[in-house]
């Protein structure tokens, strides 16, 4: 049966006033209705973000930490309670463990910097999967260089799950870390996190996650799951760009040394010798963004309020309803059928390339992604140069996956 007549009752949540929330997505692309599936890129921001920065800057902008002024307390009041809202939000024990970054990518790099490189000696091995993005591969390749260490890499098979009995035989008494991602960016899978923590662990060895494709589709209780660290961006969790969230052990940052040097991040500075503050200032040198943690802070109240389990069914639904839709598509071939995956659809079609389907599509105001997605090593596993792919937010609807996969069979024809 046509994935296009679906019988399926609708989902219950009001995904018409949701999408009121998001003033971009009324808005029109080359003369037609945006239909924007780069959700994995970066998410779209609801009006309750747009304001909680604007009223920042209208009305409370002082720099934090510092100064006496009312204006100051207010900034930095804010600041602080963003991050205990992210402590409830990641289940985190503490809000030491809470460390502001500008996103995923810096997370990774000061764990490597301030955890994994100095315990790192020649032989040791650090474990990632074949599926990570490159900002969860070439920060370790870089320590791995240094200290003359190397990466060992848990497979993939051809569904996109990972091969659990290889990553058993990996671990090994001269393994240091686990870095793997919660979602896969390019085949939606969800990695069975707790279990390959727990594994670790067993092994002594400390786990961590890149939440930055899994937060904005699945809850993530840092406890449950049993990682040491959890890093996120902001931008990708309906929040704004140059904010993110290293989530780490208390234990484990305590015994780090800091990623920066700067303001903010001392206790008491001479030409002798300088201390450094307690967590989490610790890892904030300098003046942070902290509009970017506001507008954080509502894109969670956002979350909370919509109820992200029932956002989450929503959007696996449309998953369901997309794939669906997609299979009809002659020619095409999609990558990633886990059991469990996040709302992520690459594909490719035998009659375009990824990038001709790209610019096809955004003729008819329809936003996906094409190339490598930065998971280069992912795309020689399965053979193919670049994907095209189209991912899902709780916002999109299934007239907009209608339109992709007209648009695609669109495609099919144009390049006959
Ligand atoms: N990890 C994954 C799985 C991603 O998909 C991305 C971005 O696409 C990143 C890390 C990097 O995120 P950022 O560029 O926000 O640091």
């Amino acid at each position: 049966m046509s994935a296009l007549a679906d019988p399926r009752p609708a989902s219950p949540l009001d995904v018409e006033r949701v999408r009121g929330d998001f003033p971009i997505l009324s808005r029109r692309v080359r003369n037609k209705p945006l239909v924007y599936l780069d959700n994995a890129a970066t998410a779209q921001k609801p009006q309750s973000v747009i304001d909680a920065v604007a009223a920042y800057y209208a009305a409370e902008n002082a720099n934090i930490h510092r100064g006496v002024h009312y204006l100051s307390q207010q900034a930095t009041f804010a600041y602080e309670r963003t991050r205990g809202r992210i402590r409830r939000f990641l289940n985190a024990a503490d809000n030491s463990e809470i460390i502001f970054v500008r996103g995923t990518t810096e997370g990774i790099n000061l764990v490597a910097h301030s955890f994994v490189r100095p315990r790192l000696v020649e032989g040791d091995e650090l474990i990632v999967t074949h599926m990570e993005h490159h900002s969860n591969i070439v920060p370790w390749q870089l320590v791995c260089a240094e200290r003359g260490a190397r990466l060992r890499v848990i497979p993939v098979d051809d569904a996109g799950e990972l091969v659990l009995e290889e990553y058993e035989k990996l671990l090994s008494p001269r393994t240091r870390l686990v870095a793997l991602t919660h979602a896969s960016n390019v085949l939606g899978t969800i990695n069975p996190v707790a279990q390959i923590a727990a594994l670790a662990h067993q092994h002594g060895v400390p786990v961590l996650v890149d939440g930055a494709q899994g937060l904005p589709h699945l809850p993530a209780d840092v406890r449950e799951l049993g990682c040491d660290f959890y890093v996120f961006s902001g931008h990708k969790l309906f929040g704004p760009t140059g904010i993110g969230v290293l989530y780490g052990r208390r234990e484990l940052l305590e015994a780090m040394p800091p990623y920066q040097g700067g303001g903010s991040m001392i206790q008491k500075v001479s030409f002798e010798g300088t201390t450094y503050a307690d967590l989490p200032n610790r890892f904030e040198a300098g003046t942070p963004h902290i509009a970017g943690a506001i507008g954080l802070e509502a894109a969670i109240d956002y979350l909370n309020q919509a109820g992200q389990e029932h956002l989450a069914a929503y959007e696996t639904e449309l998953l369901g309803y997309a794939t669906g839709a997609l299979s009809q598509v002659p020619g095409l071939r999609l990558f990633g059928t886990a059991r469990d995956r996040v709302g992520v659809l690459s594909f490719t079609l035998d009659s375009a390339h990824p990038h001709d389907i790209g610019t096809v599509l955004d003729s008819e105001g329809i936003a996906i992604r094409a190339g490598h997605h930065c998971a280069q090593p992912l795309m020689q596993r399965y053979g193919v140069p670049a994907m095209a792919r189209a991912s899902l937010a709780f916002y999109n609807t299934r007239e907009e996956i209608d339109a992709l996969a007209a648009a695609l069979h669109n495609v099919n024809e144009v390049f006959a």
